[in-house]
């Protein structure tokens, strides 16, 4: 069994420790963070429900010779990335520097832009490929298992996909008047950035939240809004399986949630550009973050269940056809088990899955990979054994409520 080194202590990566040690798959964990203490907490959980022990350490992420130092004094086989993407690239040079592999779960962001482009990440891939190490980009749910289930769509139901609907449904209900299910940073860059679709082989650009309608999520989950945004999986998945002529993506949101976005986005709270302030320089957005619940803590107080999965249409034998794939998860039943909402759970089960997949050498290759140019098979296996099972359900064809 190979040990690993996970860094970040945040909602995510609390569900990874935890499922990791649960695997029981891995040697020795070590849990490392900006800040002891919240690695420290996470340790004291997973021993508490699993007996196991997490060796805890403290790294600055965007400080390359202090993550090499803390490497080679770890030794892991792997490092999981679940900081923040402003650190893919430094810990992507620690790894390289201490000869280790890397695995993530969120595309490189840099700190004054949103973008959300693999480049900078994509541009890694030789130099991985020199060393004879493997970097596994995006394995959480979206991206990660979205990617997987249009590879495992194309593997057994496809000869060509033309078609990409993916639907991430929040059904949950926190009770707080405004929070993030996830990093809040990283969230509202999302949500208030343009939306941008594939179509007839480029991306489309139009307004942040310009375009909506209603889906009904299958076994009672409940009928929600949902708007089309631009989502980071559209770049790798267009670019791996060309033959898609229309990728979109498209996230559930309450009125309550938009009300309050609306009013932060125009008295200027979720601005990335700094400001002024009593002398000292502040990020609005990074202000909002320190002032917001701690989506980390949502879980005592979440209840309902999401739904997430992709539909698929194409062609098969001459036919067209039409799939849904997709997971539902109770945010009150992944706090029992992790101690943690639905939103973290679905993120960590799968980047869990992703380091199973290179340490027990699976999808073990040098180089740079996203996870649909793996083979999905054995990842939707463990997915189903690892407390996120999924379905598939045939659609009538016309019938899917998604334009071509
Ligand atoms: P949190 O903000 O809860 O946690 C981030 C953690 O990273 C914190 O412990 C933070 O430390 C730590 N960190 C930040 N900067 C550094 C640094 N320079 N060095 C070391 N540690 C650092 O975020 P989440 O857990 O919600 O999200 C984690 C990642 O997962 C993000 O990249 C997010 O985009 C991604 N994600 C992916 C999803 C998917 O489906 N693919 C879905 C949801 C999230 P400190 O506590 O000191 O601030």
């Amino acid at each position: 069994m190979k040990d690993i080194l996970i860094i970040g202590a945040g909602g995510v990566g609390s569900v990874v420790t935890h499922k990791c040690a649960m695997a029981g798959s891995f040697g020795k964990i070590t849990l490392a963070s900006r800040t002891v203490e919240k690695c420290d907490a996470i340790a004291a959980s997973v021993k508490e429900r699993t007996g196991v022990e997490v060796a805890t350490a403290q790294v600055d992420a965007d400080n390359v010779e202090a993550t090499v130092a803390l490497i080679n004094e770890v030794k892991p086989f792997l490092v999981i990335n679940v900081a923040l993407p402003y650190q893919d690239l430094p810990i992507m040079d620690a790894c390289l520097e201490a000869g280790v592999h890397y695995m993530d779960t969120a595309n490189y962001e840099p700190p004054n832009e949103a973008k959300f482009e693999y480049h900078w990440q994509w541009a890694y891939q030789e130099k991985f490929e020199k060393a004879g190490l493997c970097a596994l980009l995006g394995s959480g749910f979206d991206p990660g298992v979205t990617n997987v289930f249009t590879a495992w769509a194309l593997k057994h139901h496809f000869d060509e996909i033309h078609y990409l609907d993916i639907v991430d449904v929040n059904g949950g209900d926190h009770g707080k008047a405004f929070a993030t299910n996830f990093n809040p940073e990283i969230n509202i860059r999302e949500v208030t950035a343009d939306c941008r679709h594939w179509q007839g082989g480029k991306f489309v650009e139009t307004p942040a939240m310009s375009r909506s309608m209603q889906f009904t999520c299958p076994e009672g989950v409940g009928t929600y809004d949902i708007y089309r945004m631009y989502h980071e999986e559209l770049e790798s998945i267009t670019k791996h399986i060309p033959t898609i002529r229309k990728a979109q993506f498209w996230m559930s949101f309450s009125q309550n949630y938009l009300k309050h976005l609306e009013v932060l986005q125009n008295v200027g709270m979720t601005s990335i550009q700094p400001v002024e302030y009593n002398g000292q320089e502040i990020i609005p957005l990074q202000f909002l973050k320190a002032v917001l619940p701690d989506p980390g803590d949502l879980g005592k107080t979440t209840q309902g269940k999401t739904c997430i999965g992709c539909i698929v249409r194409g062609v098969k034998d001459g036919q067209d056809k039409a799939i849904y794939v997709y997971n539902i998860c109770d945010h009150e039943k992944c706090f029992e088990e992790v101690g943690s909402q639905a939103i973290s759970y679905t993120t960590g089960v799968p980047t869990m899955i992703g380091a199973k997949m290179l340490t027990e050498g699976d999808w073990l290759k040098p180089g740079v990979w996203n996870m649909e140019q793996n083979d999905p098979d054995a990842f939707m296996d463990q997915l189903n054994l690892h407390g996120l099972p999924w379905t598939v359900v045939e659609l009538p064809v016309g019938e899917t409520g998604f334009e071509d």
